[in-house]
């Protein structure tokens, strides 16, 4: 993107024909969360919870954690909101008092919501707390829950979310959950799908094994398929779609991603300018145009040269 386009564009964000598309970002504590709040952003879209968790032998109290939530918040305090995901505890993100240990398969193993089957108190408690920190602070607070695979599942989370007069969603990370987002979205507010582990469990390949990063990727043509599928069903049911997934920074594949109907991209505040700047110049109409290419296409490499053709050919 040219170097005026990026420093003057300013946000919020649009494609060039003025369709809205949120730009969020994501947080990791107190501190991410205010100078992120700097950024041009309309909010947070992802507030990865397990991360101000990774160094704690033991459950902070509800207090405890209501204060860490509450520093997230306030940043964001006015007119923006937060989406806090509750505990993606498991695989490589361990967390001491969470995790199950020895797992032949941790990624395929008892693994974010799947911690709180045998463990209800642990989300409960941290349900609680995030509900005393949106009251605190008075931010608007959605809630999601990682790795759902299940319809049922996001049936239970939602009562329990809801039950605390919070908006509930799922995260889109498992194949199942993206073919079954029509009926996921009967169940809950809104979905985010997280490409890093769509991606992994689509193709099947480990997102931290560097020897398999041609299939770690999220412009592999059928995880855009699965993507497309979840934005339709969100258009289809009226509720936003975002995506929190590295897959939100590629400037180009931001552009496919709106295409398909996605309606909020939430990535590192870094990377927030570039992204706005290349879709204020695309239209809504390119960004489809682009987003069946990518789709069409034989292999990621293709697809973005396809997609490179058709907007700055
Ligand atoms: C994802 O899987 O794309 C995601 C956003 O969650 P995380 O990277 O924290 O697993
Ligand atoms: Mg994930």
């Amino acid at each position: 993107e040219s170097r005026a386009a990026l420093s003057s564009w300013a946000g919020p964000g649009a494609t060039a024909d003025g369709m809205p598309v949120k730009l969020l970002a994501n947080v990791a504590d107190g501190e991410s969360s205010a100078s992120s709040a700097q950024a041009p952003v309309e909010g947070v879209g992802l507030f990865r919870t397990e991360l101000c968790f990774l160094n704690r032998a033991e459950e902070p109290t509800v207090e405890e954690q209501a204060d860490i939530y509450a520093a997230v918040l306030t940043p964001f305090a006015g007119s923006r909101h937060v989406v806090v995901r509750t505990l993606d505890a498991g695989s490589d993100k361990p967390v001491a008092f969470a995790t199950h240990e020895g797992e032949e398969n941790p990624a395929l193993g008892v693994r974010g919501l799947r911690l709180s089957f045998d463990n209800p108190g642990l989300l409960e408690r941290q349900l609680d707390a995030i509900a005393i920190a949106a009251e605190r602070t008075g931010t608007e607070t959605w809630v999601m829950a990682p790795m759902v695979a299940t319809v049922a599942e996001a049936r239970g989370f939602a009562a329990a979310v809801r039950g605390r007069g919070l908006r509930a969603g799922v995260m889109v990370e498992v194949p199942s959950a993206a073919l079954l987002a029509p009926r996921m979205l009967a169940e809950v507010d809104f979905l985010s799908i997280g490409t890093n582990d769509l991606t992994q469990y689509t193709m099947a390949a480990d997102r931290m094994a560097t020897d398999l990063a041609y299939l770690t990727d999220p412009w592999q043509p059928a995880v855009l398929q699965l993507i497309a599928i979840t934005a339709e069903a969100g258009k289809q049911a009226g509720k936003p779609v975002g995506v929190c997934g590295e897959a939100a920074a590629d400037p180009l594949l931001a552009c496919a991603l709106v295409g398909m109907g996605v309606t909020s991209l939430s990535m590192a505040a870094v990377a927030v300018r570039p992204v706005g700047a290349r879709l204020a110049t695309t239209t809504s109409e390119q960004c489809e145009e682009v987003a069946e290419a990518a789709m069409g296409a034989e292999d990621p490499a293709a697809g973005r040269a396809a997609v490179l053709a058709l907007l700055d050919g």
